[in-house]
């Protein structure tokens, strides 16, 4: 099968040359035409895959309250601003203002979003009326910014590279026969993959997100000298081996390179990247998502919500916080980190720093 942005893309290597993983998958997500964010609908059970907010209405409520109570912490700021990134149907961010109703002075506080996709814009404006969007983090206002982003750093584009015998071959995207396919660069040393040197074998595969430092540095920056705090959640690890690179279709795996812009692709997260943007901040520990809830009583609210439910929406609530939780589901595969000026400040519900 191929598609139509395959076909853009083979006419494009054609001339050019193979192309990095990270342009591939930047094209495949955000073509202004044909990429998967720009098109297509994606989230839900009836989407291609589901994430956390979408799962239960219990996860944006805990993370809203994790922030209101890091705002609390922090002085209560009138001025500050409560930020998401990547923020999909705009659910999550439903949720928090729901959930924080309560905290005076939290809910009123002006919401500002991160996000690319034009028509999931929409979508979100018709959740959070008089929210503010921003192409990236560099237009947000500089206040305190209690910010959220889940899923969003495993959509930023990555590159990857596998060892050889001296130096790294980077895996490219290439073009035979009409058909897209992997390749390897000639190996070279590359220096900012030296610390990688001793924790690989000869074959093995790593990768690393050009954009992540960035992002996550100039949120830092902000919170360094205006206060304010940050959770990310995603799947992912603390450094990683391997191929990670993902596409889901239909709730199911398909392979990477079968249709560009019609299904979503994701890697994992490198958290060890963001505790290392993160200058002069405190940095929590790499947090499991189970275990992140778990501590802002997931359970208990769980159990209020159930009293007022019976049949198959209890059944349903039931199963979405196991999967939220148990280690063998979301539990352990999602992470959660922290950043604020002082642990005192990070949001509540976080391993301390090791
Ligand atoms: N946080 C949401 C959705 C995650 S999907 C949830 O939990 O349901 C990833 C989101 O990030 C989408 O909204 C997508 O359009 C957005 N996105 C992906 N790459 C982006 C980029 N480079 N800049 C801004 N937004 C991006």
């Amino acid at each position: 099968m191929t598609t139509p942005l395959a076909e853009i893309l083979i006419k494009q290597i054609k001339t050019l040359g193979p192309m990095s993983i990270a342009d591939f998958m930047a094209a495949y997500l955000l073509h202004p035409e044909h990429g998967y964010y720009t098109q297509q609908q994606v989230f839900g059970r009836t989407g291609d895959f589901i994430t956390a907010p979408e799962i239960s209405q219990m996860f944006g409520e805990l993370i809203g309250l994790s922030l209101a109570q890091s705002w609390i912490t922090q002085g209560s700021p009138k001025d500050a601003v409560v930020v998401e990134l990547g923020p999909g149907q705009g659910t999550l961010m439903h949720d928090i203002k729901r959930a924080t109703k309560g905290v005076a002075g939290f809910a009123d506080l002006p919401v500002h979003m991160v996000e690319r996709s034009p028509r999931l814009r929409e979508i979100q404006a018709g959740m959070i009326p008089n929210v503010i969007h921003h192409d990236d983090v560099t237009t947000l206002p500089e206040v305190p910014r209690f910010i959220i982003a889940n899923e969003f750093l495993d959509a930023l584009p990555i590159r990857q590279f596998q060892r050889a015998e001296d130096g790294w071959s980077e895996c490219v995207v290439g073009a035979q026969d009409d058909a897209l396919i992997y390749g390897l660069t000639p190996p070279v040393p590359i220096d900012a993959l030296e610390h990688r040197v001793d924790d690989t074998q000869i074959g093995d595969v790593i990768e690393i997100c050009p954009a992540l430092p960035g992002i996550v540095g100039e949120l830092s920056r902000s919170i360094a000298e205006n206060g304010g705090a940050a959770l990310f959640i995603d799947y992912g690890d603390w450094r990683s081996i391997g191929d990670t690179l993902q596409a889901v279709q239909d709730h199911q795996m398909v392979p990477t390179l079968q249709s560009p812009g019609l299904t979503d692709i994701t890697a994992h997260v490198d958290f060890e990247a963001i505790a290392n943007a993160a200058h002069g901040l405190a940095v929590s520990g790499m947090t499991r998502q189970g275990l992140f809830l778990e501590r802002l009583a997931i359970t208990q609210r769980a159990q209020s919500l159930a009293k007022q439910m019976q049949g198959d929406a209890l059944q349903t609530h039931i199963a979405a916080h196991k999967r939220l939780t148990h280690p063998d589901l979301m539990g352990d595969l999602f992470k959660v980190i922290g950043i604020a000026q002082t642990d005192a400040h990070l949001p509540p519900g976080l391993d301390p720093a090791p």
